[in-house]
């Protein structure tokens, strides 16, 4: 199927393309493409005017060392992000979700930024920045702003991202403890049924800080804090793990689709979140 028609733009800087959005109200920006044109074509989005940032990957694509955290570009494709040494020995948790995206045709398209501003229930990148405790920097035409993973995603494919903003960097805590993202992906499109995310850190033979999340399972990614009420301090042991991941879905009602009834995404994301909490306490 084709999209509707729209006015194509393909602004050179950040200012250029967010003066568009704000004199185009019907406008959507386009990263790579690849689940704003699927949506286009099923008609499910029929922008006005399309804005193109393919001019803006040199400003907006890159992953710099900034010290206690790594700063990457929100154009950034999931291909470089897999590929940095930097990411995978500072930030394992990103490098491996990001490697387990799609197909490496996918990933050589597809934009860290595109994604979480896309925020899809099911998308694997949320489940890393959520539990990185990642720092989402926005643009508008006053200036920029920052805004926390946990205040980011705010449901059904909807972000802090406003009207005229652009995300343009996602700022990513360096950390040297284990992590571990665990994913049963859908047979046909590779996407989450459900997928969970865990950083943890050791404290002799207990458990110190740790983060988890989960994607896949409901409308948006979230911090399951039960499980890492049920961590946070113990003595780890694999029932422990058990124990704590059958909080993995506490207070959330799980998506049905004909694929996944709520009962069995509810058992894949305890499943999966046992495993990621004993995987990430194997390489911590
Ligand atoms: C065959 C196939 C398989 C896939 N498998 C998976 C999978 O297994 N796991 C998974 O997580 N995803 C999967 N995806 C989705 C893929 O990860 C997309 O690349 C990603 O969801 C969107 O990134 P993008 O750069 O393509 O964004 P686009 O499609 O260009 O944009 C998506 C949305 O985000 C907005 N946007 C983009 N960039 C910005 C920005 N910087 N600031 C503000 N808004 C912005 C756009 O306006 C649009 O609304 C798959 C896609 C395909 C086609």
């Amino acid at each position: 199927m084709y999209p509707a028609k729209f006015t194509y733009h393909a602004p050179w800087s950040v200012e250029e393309a967010i003066t568009l959005m704000n004199e185009n109200e019907d406008s959507k920006l386009i990263a790579g493409g690849h689940s704003l044109l699927p949506t286009m074509k099923m008609r499910l989005a029929t922008p006005a005017h399309l804005i193109d940032m393919k001019n803006l990957r040199s400003l907006l694509s890159y992953i710099h060392d900034k010290g206690d955290h790594i700063a990457i570009g929100s154009l950034t494709t999931y291909h470089q992000i897999e590929s940095s040494s930097l990411v995978k020995q500072a930030a394992a948790i990103l490098a491996q979700t990001v490697s387990e995206v799609g197909d490496m045709q996918v990933r050589n398209m597809g934009t860290l930024g595109g994604s979480i501003a896309h925020a899809d229930p099911a998308g694997d990148p949320p489940a890393a920045i959520l539990a990185s405790n990642a720092t989402m920097v926005i643009q508008s035409s006053g200036g920029e702003r920052t805004v926390a993973a946990s205040d980011f995603f705010q449901g059904f494919f909807e972000t802090a991202v406003g009207a005229g903003e652009i995300l343009k960097e996602i700022r990513v805590p360096k950390f040297s403890g284990g992590s571990s993202y665990q994913k049963f992906k859908h047979p046909a499109s590779g996407y989450a049924v459900a997928g969970v995310a865990v950083c943890l850190t050791k404290n002799g033979g207990n458990i110190g800080g740790v983060s988890v999340s989960v994607t896949g399972v409901s409308d948006g990614a979230y911090r399951a804090n039960g499980v890492e009420a049920a961590l946070t301090g113990q003595a780890f042991s694999e029932a422990l793990a058990a124990s704590a991941a059958a909080h993995a879905i506490d207070g959330i009602d799980a998506l049905e689709d004909p694929f996944a009834d709520a009962a069995y995404r509810g058992q894949l994301a305890k499943t999966l979140a046992k495993r990621a909490i004993i995987a990430a306490w194997n390489n911590a």
